[in-house]
């Protein structure tokens, strides 16, 4: 019942626009700089910030920074980049929960001034216990029934810092016998001594993310609150905050599901514990599915929007197949990386009728569907290197690529003909001694005859060698189980490849470009790049050749 391009919550925001219910959209893209944002988070921004630029609203960032346990500058820092990294900018509206820590503790006295909220003692533990299940309500904490005033008393002095971590909570009244669990008496307030990256020492207590959450969104004048489904049954506890505060306006949430992706773990606790433990070399390891490893990975930008659009916005959670993604990064790449050739495995050939000490300059298109791009010079001569796998001693029937006896071109060049394998002791082919056919320049045989094959090449004379990384998926099962992960972290994850072999023109390029080695797939220069040691990351494969 949607149209392309639309879904509930652009159908919702549309709505309340035509019928004057809101003059116009804010959105709010909340995260908390607890870790570094991931392709789940790149959802949430494109649903957010793309619905504020279709409808010509506004949407905010604003960090959800209530817990100074887990958060840091250094994961502030890195979400802003990243949310300019994907194409968004929040121009003057930058916000933070902190900004509210005073008003949102005046609510919080108002709500025991109003009997809406109560001091508890009662361990952690005890208030587990005594919450409930599905099927059986709470038990009312001893604590439930004190005084106004007493507890304005604690909690003030729970703000002065009299008490110590977890010794007392500040909680709503609302009913231990709900059907819904997050109204049975949810906490307010924890007592936390712990400097926070804004607020310094000021703060022994932070709200929690439902008290907090919700009256950001009013203080902020937010008209569409979007989150994920998990938050489904939080809603009628932010409709309650809303409902019995007096904020200056009323903000709705809505539910979408969130993004799910096969072989990856969106996890911030689960990818947290990979940068950690050492299971990759940081949060922008191009294995990640955080942006600053697609980033770093070679992902353009346009391929992560591109996706997003393709994956759309619904209401019931699914795992999308991470082959979708892929898609969308080679699609992109296809039409803006310029063409290289590369040998990544290299096996030495000698053309054997090619004069010594001579060379020559061939010419070799950058793009083959943009004119644009030109052409570049490549040099040729005695020496070259082909892949490894380009060659068979003994082929298959329908292998058509160099094997002792056939012929194959090579790519701008000439025909090549291999006439002896030679081999080291331990048997191991080391080179292989062929002739070239001075007639076929440019890769035509004037007599007409034909090959099957064209294989990349690099010149010996002009190759510059470089490290070359292929990444394969992180996990090795479709599923991976976020509570179990190290044992099902794929072995392969990173192939290094230490004597690859590139045309000398990316040796000069300083470009965070990808390229397309011809026939490989997609690269990018990494920053381990020193003078003297290039080091290229595989972004993604022509073809999808992980054997899932
Ligand atoms: P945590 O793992 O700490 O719960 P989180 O993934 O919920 O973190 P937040 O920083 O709270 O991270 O997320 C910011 C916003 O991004 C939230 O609105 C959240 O709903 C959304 N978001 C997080 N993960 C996904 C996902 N996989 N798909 C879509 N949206 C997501
Ligand atoms: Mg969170
Ligand atoms: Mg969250």
């Amino acid at each position: 019942t949607t149209e392309a391009g639309r879904d509930f919550i652009r159908d919702i925001v549309q709505a309340d626009l035509d019928s004057g219910r809101h003059k116009s959209v804010v959105t709010r893209f909340p995260p908390e700089p607890n870790g570094y944002l991931h392709i789940g988070h790149a959802k949430s921004i494109g649903l957010n910030f793309g619905i504020a630029q279709e409808f010509g609203g506004r949407c905010h960032l604003r960090f959800d920074d209530t817990n100074p346990a887990k958060e840091e500058q250094e994961y502030i820092d890195a979400i802003k980049t990243d949310v300019h990294w994907l194409g968004y900018d929040w121009g003057d509206n930058l916000f933070h929960a902190s900004d509210y820590f005073e008003q949102l503790y005046e609510w919080a006295e108002l709500l025991i001034r109003d009997g809406k909220a109560y001091v508890d003692d009662q361990t952690p533990t005890q208030m587990r216990e005594t919450r409930g299940t599905l099927t059986e309500p709470g038990v009312n904490s001893p604590f439930r029934d004190r005084s106004v005033e007493e507890n304005l008393d604690l909690f003030r002095r729970m703000r002065a810092g009299e008490f110590p971590n977890g010794a007392r909570v500040l909680r709503a009244k609302i009913d231990m016998a709900s059907g819904n669990i997050n109204l049975r008496d949810p906490v307010l307030y924890r007592i936390l001594h712990a400097h926070h990256p804004r607020t310094g020492d000021a703060w022994k207590i932070y709200p929690s993310y439902d008290f907090a959450h919700g009256q950001s969104d009013a203080i902020e004048h937010i008209t569409h609150s979007i989150c994920t489904l998990e938050f489904e049954d939080h809603r009628p506890l932010y409709d309650w905050f809303i409902e019995n505060l007096p904020v200056p306006s009323k903000p709705h949430q809505y539910e979408f599901a969130r993004l799910n992706l096969s072989y990856t773990i969106l996890s911030k606790r689960v990818l947290t514990q990979l940068v950690r433990d050492g299971h990759v070399s940081g949060w922008d390891d191009p294995r990640m599915p955080t942006l600053a490893g697609l980033r770093r990975r070679g992902v353009p930008a346009a391929a992560l929007r591109d996706f997003i659009k393709r994956i759309g916005v619904a209401k019931a959670n699914s795992v999308v197949d991470v082959a979708m993604f892929d898609f969308a990064i080679r699609e992109t790449l296809n039409k803006t990386a310029l063409r290289r050739m590369a040998v990544l495995r290299p096996l030495k050939i000698v053309i054997e009728n090619y004069p010594e000490g001579q060379s020559e300059e061939l010419e070799a298109v950058n793009h083959p569907d943009d004119e644009n791009a030109g052409t570049r010079r490549i040099r040729f001569g005695r020496e070259i290197y082909i892949e490894q796998e380009d060659f068979m001693e003994n082929p298959p029937k329908k292998f058509f690529r160099l094997s002792p006896g056939s012929e194959v071109r090579l790519r701008y060049a000439y025909f090549v003909t291999c006439r002896e394998v030679v081999k080291n002791d331990a048997g191991e082919i080391i080179e292989l001694r062929c002739t070239y056919d001075p007639a076929t320049k440019g890769g035509n045989a004037p007599d007409g005859r034909k090959v099957k094959a064209t294989i990349h090449w690099v010149s010996a004379a002009d190759a510059v060698n470089a490290e070359v990384r292929i990444y394969n998926p992180l996990f090795t099962k479709p599923d991976p189980d976020a509570s179990n992960f190290a044992a099902e972290l794929n072995p392969q994850s990173l192939e290094v490849l230490p004597d690859a072999k590139l045309e000398p023109v990316l040796a000069g390029d300083n470009s965070d470009e990808p390229v397309q080695f011809e026939r490989q797939g997609y690269f990018v220069r990494d920053r381990d790049s020193k003078p003297g040691h290039l080091v290229f990351s595989r972004t993604i494969g022509l073809r999808d050749t992980w054997a899932k």
